[in-house]
């Protein structure tokens, strides 16, 4: 029997493990199938306080991995499957072994959805992006392509002109998903050059491995074209990863974990933590303050128990 088990270990799931494991609860880390979360899959990191010369994201997970065990936190591979919270203490099942659990903290994150393009892995982090304020200040003067239609996209958009020297912003349908008032402050914003009707077929890079063009598809007339461009963002969206959770802990329309109140959920005893629950901010920062959160009411509401 655990006294917490964390599900996830991104920056969300190594802090609320720092924060248990200091506390004294042997806290047991479910890595899942991205060990160190997102931050895993990017370079330069450059806004988490406390690295005035920026941090490299996999060995900032890495380093907080580390510092939970020192403590006592344990990690194991493997991902949960199927949860039975129907009842104290929770049920896992992790890769088909089932465990339990007196508490649990939810910190699966929300993974960002990419284009499937042939070169789109290789180059995340190296010029594509799935985040305007993590890295628009890389690209001060340069030539940004943002792909989306949503509401999301244009605000990254617009935000992007604060850097770029020029926004492209690729769209495949002929009119925008996105609100009315972020539609025409993206018209009227000089800086923005919308590309309609148009789909992009790969990303490409220089000698250096760093993003240097598009391939794009006018998919009404069929024409392709290449195009230069120093940072592709897309945003298209974003998938939380609550299935093991349907019908048990309460998700919004998306499919996000609701809050019921600092980190908890519908269920006594099942903790959220990180972007699992945060559709607004989806910073590093955040989801490890949540995770601090998080640890220090699975702490408090064990002690309330007596355990
Ligand atoms: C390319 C890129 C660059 C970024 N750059 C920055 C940046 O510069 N600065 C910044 O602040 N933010 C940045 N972000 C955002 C930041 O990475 C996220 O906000 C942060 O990682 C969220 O942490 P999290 O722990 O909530 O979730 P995640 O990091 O997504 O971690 C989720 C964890 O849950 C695990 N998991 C999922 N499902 C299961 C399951 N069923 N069982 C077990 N485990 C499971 C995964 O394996 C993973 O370990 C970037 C994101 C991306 C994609």
């Amino acid at each position: 029997m655990r006294n917490v088990v964390i599900i996830g270990s991104g920056c969300a799931g190594n802090t609320a493990a720092v924060y248990a494991a200091r506390a004294n609860l042997s806290p047991l880390v479910v890595a899942g199938h991205e060990p160190g979360g997102q931050l895993s899959i990017t370079s330069l990191v450059e806004n988490f306080p406390g690295f005035p010369e920026g941090v490299n994201g996999p060995d900032l997970v890495e380093n907080m991995k580390k510092q939970a065990e020192h403590f006592g936190a344990e990690y194991m591979n493997g991902s949960v499957m199927e949860a039975d919270l129907s009842k104290r203490p929770f049920r896992l099942n992790i890769d088909g072994e089932w465990m339990e659990t007196r508490t649990l903290i939810v910190a699966t994150g929300a993974s960002a959805r990419w284009l499937n393009l042939p070169n789109e892995q290789r180059l995340i982090g190296r010029g594509v992006s799935s985040c305007a304020t993590c890295d628009g200040f890389f690209y001060r003067e340069k030539e940004i392509m943002v792909v989306g239609g949503g509401d999301t996209a244009l605000e990254e958009a617009n935000f992007l002109t604060r850097f770029g020297r020029r926004v492209a912003l690729v769209h495949r349908r002929d009119s925008f998903r996105a609100s009315k008032i972020m539609v025409d402050r993206s018209k009227a914003n000089p800086k923005i050059e919308l590309v309609m009707n148009t789909v992009v077929q790969d990303v490409h890079d220089n000698e250096q491995g760093v993003v240097a063009g598009v391939t794009l598809k006018n998919i009404v007339t069929g024409e392709v074209a290449r195009r230069d461009v120093d940072g592709l963002f897309v945003a298209i969206g974003h998938v939380p990863n609550t299935k093991p959770f349907i019908g048990q802990l309460e998700l919004d329309s998306e499919g996000y974990l609701i809050s019921h109140g600092g980190a908890r959920t519908n269920i006594t005893g099942v903790f959220h933590a990180g972007d699992v629950q945060d559709k607004v901010y989806r910073q590093a920062i955040t989801a490890a303050g949540a995770g601090c959160m998080a640890a220090i009411e699975v702490e408090r509401f064990l002690e309330a128990e007596g355990h």
